[in-house]
């Protein structure tokens, strides 16, 4: 019979093959009641496991394959903590010795009770880590009932196989070699999960939160995967089969073709010339970068440095990571943000949860309320620029008064690099980013005492609209194309381009290629987007004349009826 699901869409393409269900231990405990004299060997069987998956997280550790990327390293360290929480490694010593119940049952309930903790948080980032819990006891649980580590593939040579989970931890996924599977599908996961961020990493088709998919699908059914669409389809018939064969010959033949262009400059049909950069998050991206053929970095995201570890990375560290980045780009410009956390970038541990986080102590705020933390981060970053073209990019700043305590602070850090000798460019572009309308609207404040700007339309729009970009119920009201959105971008773009300052766009809007002619229109020449976005924008640049779309942008800019702002962009891109 053939139906189809529909989940979250997390990386992209399309996948046929055939079902492997990957077993979800939990849901085969059971539970019974030991006679006495046998506790203490079923604790010493709990003991045994315990040990077993520690060893088995330092295996992996150990045996890290190439192609995984360096955040690997975070994922299995945060699993190796929470096997040692107490909770998991001596609850259910505590409740076998007490309730004289069977090891898994054991592990089984105290996992439940820890995992409802986590469900008590508020913050979005820390309720999600119960997925990390659950990953960890399923691999304890594993190892109690005699199954370590996950069963390998089938190998089937003239099948592809697509990859079914409950759910499927960062740590497994780099078990598997990225070309055994096709594609991934879980039923649990979210967009912002770790699982995500690594199956995007591997470049392969995933959709996740697909809810009953391990229940309704059965070993080698024969399943078709988009993960642009986020669609399951399961025993398709011949009809559909051949019309998604020819989807995915057309999708690969697609990026095939663009790839082609990553030599290419990005000039438009009357000569401009438009620089097309990549936002990254660490310095493996670089791969990804050179791959599509991006000309720059137009915003690392340092913040995720931070993220997920109980020790924040020192000087050292950093600067290691943002020299790494400086190095590997060859003189082309490197963006680095300050660190932008807060909100839904929350460190590890911290305990102050706002009532309104993206209105609170984020980014530059939280950097300015932690001078000690900020100061290292300067010198690192700093100390980096003598290794490349690197330039400084502060995120959120709302006005004058910000920008100069800044400004100070850096100030400060170079006299304490002169006095110690230690190398940096004197003459480091330092930027703001554009995300807060009074931002926008003060924009002289902002062209007077910076080299360059960079509008970050993520939280550009949140904050116009009035719309939390991380809550689903009100998404539908998260809209680009508001006139007031417009507006805004287009006096930014405008104002900088009067002053002479650079100015970049680095929000999701600049990798969607329905706004790039628009863009273009208003005056943008730099884009900053995520590398695999690279080649399409591209694509569409060369094939724009910027005298042919003025006119009809500044008709667009105009117009405030929204129905007739998509008719007149349609006009535009179809030019
Ligand atoms: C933005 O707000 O558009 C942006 C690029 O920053 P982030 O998405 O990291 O908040
Ligand atoms: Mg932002």
């Amino acid at each position: 019979m053939t139906f189809s699901l529909h989940g979250i869409a997390v990386s992209s393409g399309i996948a046929i093959g055939y079902a492997h269900l990957l077993s979800h231990t939990s849901l085969e405990v059971v539970h019974y009641v030991l006679p006495k004299p046998l506790v203490e060997e079923e604790i010493a069987r709990f003991d045994a496991a315990l040990l077993a998956t520690r060893n088995e997280f330092i295996s992996l550790r150990g045996n890290r394959p190439q192609y995984a990327a360096a955040e690997f390293d975070a994922f299995l360290e945060l699993h190796q903590m929470i096997l040692d929480d107490p909770l998991l490694s001596v609850s259910p010593r505590d409740m076998i010795a007490t309730e004289h119940c069977n090891a898994e049952w054991a592990l089984k309930t105290q996992t439940e009770k820890l995992v409802a903790q986590f469900d008590e948080f508020e913050d979005a980032y820390l309720r999600e880590r119960q997925t990390d819990v659950t990953q960890v006891a399923e691999r304890l649980l594993k190892q109690l009932l005699g199954q370590p580590g996950h069963q390998p593939a089938p190998t089937r040579h003239d099948v592809e196989t697509i990859l079914v989970a409950h759910d499927l931890s960062p740590a497994d996924l780099i078990q598997f070699r990225p070309q055994q599977y096709a594609a991934f599908i879980t039923d649990l996961g979210g967009a912002t999960s770790h699982t995500a961020i690594v199956a995007r990493s591997l470049n392969t088709p995933c959709v996740v939160g697909l809810h009953h998919a391990r229940e309704l699908l059965r070993e080698d059914d024969l399943l078709i995967l988009d993960g642009e669409q986020g669609v399951l389809i399961v025993n398709p018939d011949k009809a559909i089969l051949a019309e998604y064969k020819l989807r995915q010959s057309a999708w690969d033949l697609e990026r095939k073709k663009l790839k082609r262009l990553r030599g290419a400059r990005a000039n438009t049909l009357d000569g401009s010339t438009i620089e097309l950069y990549a936002n990254i998050e660490k310095p493996d991206d670089l791969v990804e970068v050179k791959e599509n053929g991006a000309t720059g970095i137009g915003l690392f995201r340092s913040e995720f440095l931070f993220l997920n570890r109980d020790v924040l990375p020192d000087e050292e560290e950093q600067f290691q990571a943002y020299k790494a980045v400086a190095v590997g780009m060859e003189g082309q410009p490197v963006t680095i943000r300050t660190f932008d956390l807060g909100a839904d970038k929350q460190l590890k541990g911290a305990e102050r949860v706002a009532n309104n986080p993206a209105l609170g102590l984020r980014a530059i705020r939280l950097c300015l309320s932690e001078p000690q933390l900020f100061r290292t981060q300067l010198r690192a970053l700093l100390r980096a620029t003598h290794y490349g073209n690197v330039r400084i990019l502060v995120p959120m700043l709302s006005g004058a008064a910000e920008i100069n305590q800044t400004l100070q602070f850096i100030a400060a850090t170079k006299q304490s690099l002169d006095d110690e000798g230690i190398p940096y460019d004197r003459e480091v572009k330092i930027g703001g980013m554009i995300e807060i309308p009074a931002a926008a609207l003060a924009l002289n404040v902002f062209a007077k005492r910076l080299d360059f700007l960079s509008i970050g339309t993520n939280d550009l729009i949140q904050y116009t609209l009035a719309i939390d970009r991380t809550d689903e119920e009100v998404a539908h009201l998260y809209d680009p194309l508001h006139p007031a959105v417009l507006h805004l971008l287009s006096h930014v773009i405008s104002t900088a381009n009067k002053f002479g300052i650079p100015v970049s766009v680095c929000g999701e809007m600049a990798g969607e290629l329905g706004y790039t002619r628009l863009f273009l229109g208003m005056g943008l020449r730099q884009f900053s987007m995520s590398s695999a976005q690279v080649p399409g924008i591209k694509q569409r640049v060369l094939t724009t004349s910027l005298p042919e779309i003025a006119a009809l942008t500044q008709k667009i800019l105009r117009a405030d009826d929204p129905l007739k702002i998509r008719e007149l962009l349609e006009k535009l891109n179809s030019q």
